[in-house]
């Protein structure tokens, strides 16, 4: 698609101007005080809800155009995935939105102290083209919730996945509230130049940084969701076939096209061998011994990741897979042993379906590496040893952490998803999307029965020792 032929959904080339007039108009809306019921943020939420199911096939449909991704891994990871994250706030909103009390100390009572959220105002919410729906819509769904009006600028590297939010947002959902618009860099940059209340970003660390610093110019706060290399460790006190089991599944769910994919394992020595084996079974058992003709096997998105990726296949020895076509943008599922510790696999996140296995001399080992590196957005680690689950979590950081399985802890509503240090800042899910475009507003409300003349001037020891006592 050529860049310039983007769109706003009513149509329109899209550039600076447009830019601008998108935004004022949403400011209009938001001072109209339009989003602030709490009828008007359910109606909402309850509208998207039906989206989701009424044009269910349309978004799988388009989610396999983009990443020839298949129906149940299109379902659990956006339809599905987005429905009970709508249906968590719904159920949870009216409580979240009631002012907080808090303590008040004596000194200033009679007193009432309570924290209060307020919507931010007008917000921009830039997606990734990995989980294109997903991605922008669980976003919304936290900034909807917290009474903010929202635009939405899915990927261009997912055209079918932005043209049917394009579509559909503005079917459902209240169009001068919310908008979408279409595009690349060029559009990107045109909405960055305005003043947004918030920033949500998903995407790699490189883009992160020219968000931040588009915002910057407006002190706008951001929410930045970025990735990493993020471990697998695999201790030898383990479940082996379930440990194999599970990561196959989270390394090549969506052909390793997954923030927090497992992007390298960490395996110990003794068992390493044999862990392979039981990856190699789990594989063929996934998607048989061909695993291009897998109905349920996604491609890589577009022509560059797939020639980064094939580039990548000859960083170690290859224990499975490592077959590829370009015509396709197939890359087999695939495993490496025997990889340098400088080999470029090892450098930088892989973002695709090939697994390092580095064998380990146990669990100290293991952290020491994890911790050579930026602070990931995952972390995974297998064991049956409570202290060795400790350890590691105890002696590392990253974004988040699930212990003997993969991807799950993305599904827990109540756990915040973010990422820290160089994986991201800030989080969302369930409370923490509400939260993310909510200000918490402390207010203190005084009443005037009593005035101690205390702390007035003029001051003196008394009041002082006094002053101590009671603040
Ligand atoms: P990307 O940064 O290339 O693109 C993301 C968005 O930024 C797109 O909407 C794109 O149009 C826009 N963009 C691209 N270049 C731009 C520029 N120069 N100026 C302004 N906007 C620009 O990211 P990607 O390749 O789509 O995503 C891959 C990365 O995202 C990986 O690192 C992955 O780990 C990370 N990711 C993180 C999460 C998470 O939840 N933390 C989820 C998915 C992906």
């Amino acid at each position: 698609m050529d860049q310039h032929s983007f769109s706003t959904e009513t149509g329109l080339d899209f550039g600076l101007e447009e830019a601008a007039s998108v935004v004022q108009s949403l400011r209009g809306r938001f001072s109209s005080r339009r989003t602030r019921p709490l009828s008007w943020r359910d109606g909402q939420l309850k509208a998207f809800q039906a989206m989701l199911s009424d044009r269910q096939d349309i978004f799988h449909e388009a989610l396999r155009a983009d990443l020839g991704r298949c129906r149940f891994e299109a379902w659990i990871a956006e339809t599905g995935f987005l429905a009970n994250e709508a249906a968590h706030v719904r159920k949870h909103l009216r409580a979240w939105t009631r002012p907080e009390r808090v303590f008040t100390p004596l000194v200033h009572q009679p007193g009432r102290s309570t924290i209060r959220r307020e919507p931010l105002g007008v917000v921009l919410i830039i997606g990734p083209w990995n989980y294109p729906l997903q991605l922008v819509l669980a976003p919304l769904v936290g900034a909807i919730a917290a009474g903010n009006c929202a635009v939405l600028k899915p990927s261009e590297l997912a055209p079918n996945t932005a043209a049917a939010i394009a579509e559909w947002i503005p079917e459902y959902l209240d169009a001068e509230c919310v908008r979408v618009v279409q595009g690349g860099v060029q559009e990107t940059e045109a909405l960055l130049a305005q003043r947004f209340d918030h920033i949500f970003y998903t995407g790699s660390g490189r883009v992160g940084r020219v968000v931040m610093e588009a915002a910057a110019k407006h002190l706008t706060p951001v929410t930045l969701e970025l990735g990493g290399k993020s471990p697998v460790v695999v201790d030898r006190d383990v479940d082996l076939e379930r440990a194999a089991r599970r990561i196959a599944w989270g390394k090549f769910f969506n052909a390793g096209q997954t923030c927090v994919s497992p992007d390298y394992a960490l395996v110990d020595r003794a068992i390493e061998a044999d862990f392979v084996e039981r990856l190699r079974a789990n594989i063929r058992a996934f998607y048989g011994s061909e695993p291009r003709s897998s109905p349920d096997y996604a491609r890589v998105v577009n022509d560059r990741h797939f020639a980064r990726l094939q580039g990548l296949l000859q960083s170690g020895r290859v224990a499975e897979g490592g077959d590829s076509d370009p015509d396709e943008r197939y890359i087999a599922p695939t495993i490496l042993r025997e990889v340098p510790d400088d080999a470029p696999v090892m450098q930088d996140e892989i973002f695709g379906p090939i697994l390092p296995v580095v064998p380990v001399d146990g669990v100290k080992d293991a952290i020491a590496r994890i911790n050579a590196r930026p602070k990931p957005l995952a972390l995974y680690v297998f064991s049956k040893r409570q202290r060795a689950i400790d350890d590691v979590i105890e002696q590392t950081s990253s974004g988040g952490v699930c212990v003997n399985d993969t991807l799950a802890h993305l599904s827990i509503p109540d756990l915040p998803f973010g990422g820290v240090g160089e994986s991201g800042m800030g989080a969302y899910h369930g409370r923490e999307s509400f939260e993310v475009f909510s200000h918490r507003r402390g207010v203190l409300e005084k009443g005037t029965r009593i005035d101690p003349a205390l702390r007035y001037p003029p001051y003196d020891e008394h009041k002082l020792k006094w002053a101590k006592r009671l603040v």
